[in-house]
C-alpha cells in the first residue's frame, strides 16, 4: 500500500512529496552510488511532486549522460535521480524522507558497477 512521505533536502530549499509502497530500499555500488552512499526507492513518474522547480536543482550527467543526477545547489543534497536503467522514473533517495525508520526496511544490494 502507497504511503505520501514529505521530503527535503538539508537546507529546505528542494521540497518534495512521494507516494510510494516502500517495501525495499537499494544500495548500489556504482562509482557515483558508491561515493554518495544514498539509500534509493524508485517511483513511477506520477509518484513524485516537487514542490520547488526542476530548473532551480543542479544536474549531474557523465558518462553515457542517461542518468540525470539532482541536487540541491545550495546543501549539495541529492533528494532524486533518474536512473541510467529506468530514465523513465524517479530514484528517491529515501534519507531525504520525513517518517521513515530506516533500520526496519530491507535492504536490497544492486550491482551498477558494470554499468559505469
Ligand atoms: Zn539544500
Amino acid at each position: 500500500m502507497k504511503t505520501t512521505y514529505k521530503g527535503s533536502c538539508h537546507c529546505g530549499k528542494i521540497r518534495f512529496e512521494v507516494d510510494a509502497d516502500l517495501d525495499h530500499v537499494r544500495v548500489c555500488d556504482c562509482t557515483i552510488c558508491r561515493r554518495r552512499g544514498a539509500l534509493i526507492h524508485r517511483v513511477e513518474e506520477n509518484c513524485l511532486r516537487l514542490m520547488t522547480p526542476i530548473e532551480d536543482l543542479s544536474l549531474y550527467q557523465w558518462h553515457t549522460k542517461t542518468a540525470r543526477d539532482y541536487f540541491c545547489p545550495i546543501c549539495g543534497i541529492l533528494p532524486f535521480r533518474r536512473p541510467r536503467t529506468a530514465p523513465d522514473k524517479w530514484g528517491v533517495n529515501v534519507r531525504c524522507r520525513e517518517g521513515v525508520n530506516l533500520s526496519t526496511i530491507p535492504i536490497k544490494y544492486v550491482h551498477g558497477g558494470h554499468l559505469d
